[in-house]
């Protein structure tokens, strides 16, 4: 195979169960604050949008999925020839830094820390993570992890990763013929992670070419019901974000110092990331290690009680 240009360390978190027997748990006293993602399926989550389909599924999703990109294109405020489908905003990462960076090509990432599928997508395009001349700007809005909503300046080709798009309200999608392109996904606010639908929003002639180097049928056809579901009744993100805002005052109030949040998660400093990690899975509670601090998926308000709790434990 042709070398990495850097080192990939995965992503990925244990799973739940893993979790419960390395810590001597119940599995279902195991609560997750790590994924960002919605506490619970959503009710547009129903298993009679995958009756009909699943009536089809031993064929191709031959001629692509039309219905689910007029309803994306709607959704979005544009046509369905700007719609580039994936299985995963991850996916459309990936096609995306292939599709323009060359072996030996930079790519500059914006913000640090930032989400860990942007680099690694540069490496494995053989291209270089570097501000110097950049065939390429990526950058993350809000920011995974830190929740802040960068500025949309100047570097073109520029992809806004959107993945925390519903919680901030706003978007980068009025610049997408000024070549910018936006990548979303059906996995935070809409509560589909585990069924791997994510878009990319681009102007006609970019997503054209996109569409033309993407595989014949990237998306599940039960996925794709799942997604027409969902759109048919978009999530109401208000309960996340009056949550956010009371986690957060209760962290000031026990002297922590989150930063300001624009998503579904806080960025907590702590001295020892890993430390902080380890001990509150010890309480069953699997919160994110990153750089500097600790990411925190805002959920109910008694799991989140139940994180503050161990915090100050
Ligand atoms: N982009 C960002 C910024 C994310 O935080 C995530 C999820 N961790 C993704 C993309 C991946 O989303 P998907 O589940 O659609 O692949």
């Amino acid at each position: 195979m042709r070398p990495l240009t850097g080192t990939i360390q995965s992503y990925d978190a244990p799973s739940t169960a893993e979790i419960a027997q390395r810590v001597g748990l119940p599995v279902d006293q195991i609560i997750r604050f790590d994924g960002n993602t919605a506490p619970a399926a959503l009710p547009s989550t129903r298993a009679e949008a995958l009756t009909e389909e699943l009536g089809r599924v031993h064929t191709y999703p031959h001629g692509g999925y039309p219905e689910l990109e007029r309803a994306i294109a709607k959704y979005a405020g544009l046509a369905p020839e700007n719609i580039v489908l994936g299985a995963g905003a991850d996916d459309l990462i990936l096609l995306l830094t292939r599709s323009f960076a060359s072996p030996g090509d930079h790519v500059a990432v914006r913000n640090d820390p930032t989400y860990p599928m942007f680099p690694i997508s540069v490496w494995v395009a053989g291209a270089e993570v570097s501000d110097d001349n950049p065939v390429l700007t990526i950058c993350c809005r809000p920011n995974n992890p830190t929740g802040e909503l960068g500025d949309l300046s100047a570097a073109r080709p520029l992809v806004v990763d959107e993945a925390y798009f519903e919680y901030s309200g706003e978007s980068a999608v009025g610049l997408i013929e000024e070549g910018v392109i936006v990548i979303r996904t059906f996995s935070k606010a809409f509560g589909l992670a585990g069924a791997r639908i994510g878009y990319a929003l681009a102007g006609r002639d970019i997503a054209a070419e996109l569409n033309k180097r993407q595989h014949p049928a990237p998306l599940s056809t039960l996925s794709a019901a799942l997604a027409l579901a969902g759109l048919a009744s978009p999530p109401d993100v208000t309960p996340i974000l009056e949550e956010r805002e009371r986690m957060r005052e209760r962290l000031l109030e026990l002297g922590f110092e989150p930063r300001q949040s624009r998503a579904n998660f806080l960025y907590v400093p702590v001295d020892d990331p890993r430390a902080e990690y380890d001990r509150l899975l010890q309480h069953g509670l699997a919160v994110r290690p990153v750089y500097g601090g600790i990411r925190i998926t805002i959920r109910t308000k008694s799991d989140d009680e139940r994180l503050l709790q161990a915090l100050v434990g």
